[in-house]
């Protein structure tokens, strides 16, 4: 089968790879998409170190079970994965923190992951929970939002929020957060440099959408700044912005995966009197995959939109450079895809 493996810093390669190979309990996976994440491309760049090449990347599945050991999963199911695979006992187990478990494993990461024709899912993973299965009629763009929706999720509930939100970039994830922000009724303010980005925020129904320029505008707009500041982006010049744009007492989430060595200055006595309340989400949480899984379900976030280009395997590399470069808004591989497909205008 056809794969694309992280192999070192700047070297991903397209391999014809054999078929996994199932032990008991596990099951086989086909792949239909999988979504291009920053945390990828950040590991291509050598911007973070934390993979375990040589390893076939990918971790935002929609799939098929082909092939099951499991008598909880049927073939013909529709899933998605909890990509992280835990022990599934430990205190950060037993409290839904499997992202910090000593034993943790990811797939797609440190195994065998989804730019593939096929996955295998391990066991544990099946038995601690981690396969969402879904009706065969799910839209599969949907699914493969699901795990970064989950991760949108799972800050929402870290976050305090008041009235006004301003969200600094609007890609994939500054976009479910604002459709999660607006679904609360709250005032959903979204800044990027981009224009077809901004038009999409525009479109998926921000309250005011203006260029990362407009920070004083925004802090008129809204009577001294805002509530929360959600940074959903990496960009260095998001974090001066981000102070620019908070009231006092505001909490201000930095989501987005910085590279490493990025630093904040930080005076304390500022952070004092401002109040300030900085802290940082990432990933998901079993609880907020669950939950991603229902609004995946029940389809109460326009997802489909965001997903603007598909690439086969063999192009994993130039979807890598289109993330790299912010060219529409998501990149997915499709396994099997015979055109380049920019999705715009195709539906
Ligand atoms: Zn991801
Ligand atoms: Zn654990």
């Amino acid at each position: 089968m056809k794969a694309a493996v992280f192999e070192a810093a700047h070297r991903l390669t397209i391999q014809e790879k054999p078929m996994p190979v199932l032990e008991a309990g596990d099951v086989l996976v086909q792949v239909e998409g999988c979504g291009v994440c920053t945390s990828d491309l950040m590991a291509l760049r050598g911007e973070v170190t934390d993979y375990s090449p040589p390893v076939v990347m990918g971790h935002e599945l929609a799939g098929l079970v082909v092939e099951s050991r499991h008598s909880r999963l049927k073939v013909g199911t529709k899933v998605t994965l909890d990509p992280m695979v835990s022990c599934g006992r430990c205190e950060y187990c037993r409290n839904d923190l499997d992202k910090y478990c000593p034993e943790l494993y990811g797939i797609g990461h440190d195994i065998d992951g989804c730019y593939a024709e096929y996955v295998r899912v391990p066991r544990r993973l099946i038995e601690n929970g981690g396969v969402f299965d879904v009706p065969g009629d799910t839209d599969s763009d949907d699914l493969i939002l699901l795990e970064p929706l989950g991760c949108c999720l799972n800050a929402m509930r870290e976050t305090h929020f008041n009235e006004s939100v301003a969200i600094l970039g609007a890609g994939p994830i500054g976009l479910m957060f604002m459709q999660l922000i607006k679904e609360r009724g709250l005032q959903t303010i979204v800044l990027e440099p981009l224009e077809h980005r901004r038009q999409m925020a525009e479109l998926l129904g921000a309250d005011a959408v203006r260029d990362t320029g407009a920070g004083e505008e925004i802090s008129d707009l809204t009577d001294g700044g805002v509530d929360t500041v959600i940074l959903a982006t990496n960009q260095p010049e998001a974090i001066p912005l981000a102070y620019q744009l908070a009231r006092k007492g505001a909490w201000i989430n930095f989501f987005g995966l910085y590279a490493s060595g990025q630093g904040i200055e930080l005076d304390i006595e500022h952070l004092h009197y401002t109040g300030y309340k900085l802290l940082a989400s990432w990933a998901f949480s079993r609880w907020s995959l669950g939950e991603a899984r229902k609004y995946v379900i029940e389809k109460r976030l326009q997802l489909k939109p965001l997903i603007t280009h598909r690439f086969p395997i063999e192009q994993t590399e130039t979807a890598f450079e289109n993330t790299a470069t912010y060219q529409g808004i998501k990149n997915v591989i499709v396994p099997g895809l015979t055109h380049i497909g920019q999705v715009e205008g195709e539906r």
